[in-house]
């Protein structure tokens, strides 16, 4: 008989004290306040709905020392991966994703969206290695897999996305806004996405030149065709530059296209406004302008220490902080960026501590929400479907004087 596993001892993000049973892959009762004897080996520990990455390019991943980008901007990180990703066989491609997915899960994620790149040096060898590799980790990291497709999408670009969607991508992706007609770009896009029943994630707007702006275009085309696979829109980067009344009525438009934005702040912080000595901008899209129009905003890691972003530790609560202080999100809802609003944007099943709630948790060090989330300690426990999947310990060592 399965009787289920109590996790006594942790905090709720509210702070209240509770233990919470879990059996056969959910929460079965959550008791807040438990008796003051009661104590657990989660004392210390908050406990929260497992992190999701919604926009990651585990293809990529771990390539920046043989892949170096001097000019660090995004021009320079295309070039310098196009000339290198010839080279990248298939299992390399799946070995390194794995690690990347290997330190995910650690941190405490169960769920990633990957881009991959797809088209002349790549061919469909990193649709083939991800479909492997999303194939292996089910049950443990949902892995999606999006086909990023080159230019002009009227051409081989659109050619390369049908054939991966065939060939075991589950998304449409591209970058309309490196497209010679933008525009066009996003509804080809859609149309492909559409005749293969899949949702589409674009790659929009990822420029602060505030002409180049495709997300109402988008939105407008959601909207008119009523698309019903579920639209992501990644970046966004060029809305943050645009005035007021103009990020007040897109983001109007995205809400109600039901258009998910995702915000990349440790890409876009790194490559955006490398020409901008004074008064650099921030690279980030209007995310409270979206939030206010009640938009779904998640917020990803995007590049991890590869041409366009050679730093990142696979870390949500990196991503999280960034929202915090570059963002100026508070720390719930900094959160919920790679939680609950990456779940949205992903059409992934809600998960909160509560009753019949999937049991896909990550308890982090600390006294309270902010501390935890602040520290960031590596020191987690993970559960996929109740099964702890992860347990990382730290040993720390001070020597002190007697007076310190
Ligand atoms: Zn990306």
């Amino acid at each position: 008989m399965n009787i289920g596993t109590w996790l006594r001892g942790a905090r709720l993000a509210d702070g209240t004290p509770a233990d919470v049973h879990i059996e056969a892959g959910r929460i079965t009762d959550v008791v807040r306040d438990p008796p003051a004897t009661t104590t657990g080996d989660l004392d210390g520990y908050v406990l929260l709905p497992s992190f999701v990455e919604p926009h990651a390019h585990l293809d990529k991943a771990l390539t920046a020392a043989r892949v170096p980008n001097p000019a660090g901007d995004l021009r320079g990180a295309i070039e310098a991966m196009a000339a290198a990703a010839g080279s990248f066989s298939t299992a390399d491609i799946a070995a390194r994703a794995d690690a990347a997915l290997r330190v995910m899960l650690a941190h405490g994620t169960t769920a990633v969206r990957t881009h991959v790149d797809v088209g002349t040096s790549t061919g469909m060898r990193a649709v083939a290695a991800l479909a492997d590799v999303r194939e292996r980790w089910a049950g443990t990291v949902d892995v999606q897999v999006v086909a990023l497709v080159g230019r002009p999408l009227d051409g081989p670009g659109g050619a390369d996305l049908r054939q991966a969607l065939r060939e075991g991508a589950d998304v449409a992706g591209g970058c309309p806004h490196l497209d010679p007609d933008p525009d066009r770009a996003v509804g080809i896009c859609l149309d492909i996405a559409g005749a293969a029943g899949a949702p589409l994630d674009l790659h929009t707007d990822e420029t602060l030149d505030p002409a180049m702006l495709t997300l109402p275009v988008l939105a407008d085309l959601v909207l008119r065709t009523g698309f019903p696979h579920g639209v992501t829109a990644s970046h966004c980067v060029s809305l943050g530059v645009q005035p007021d009344e103009v990020q007040r009525a897109v983001a109007d438009k995205v809400s109600e296209a039901g258009v998910a934005v995702v915000a990349l702040p440790q890409t876009n912080l790194f490559l955006q406004g490398r020409r901008q000595p004074v008064a650099t901008p921030r690279g980030l899209t209007a995310v409270h302008a979206l939030r206010r129009a009640r938009a779904t905003v998640a917020a990803g890691g995007d590049n991890l220490r590869d041409p366009f972003h050679p730093m990142g530790r696979g870390d949500p609560l990196e991503v999280a902080a960034l929202m915090v202080t570059a963002g100026h999100l508070d720390t719930v809802d900094a959160l919920a960026t790679v939680t609950a609003e990456a779940r949205t944007a992903l059409r992934l099943p809600a998960v909160a501590i509560a009753p019949g709630m999937p049991a896909d948790l990550v308890a982090l060090r600390g006294a309270n929400l902010l501390d935890a989330l602040a520290a960031a300690d590596q020191q987690r426990r993970v559960w996929r479907a109740g099964r702890l999947v992860a347990r990382t310990t730290v040993s720390r060592e001070l020597s002190l004087s007697e007076d310190t």
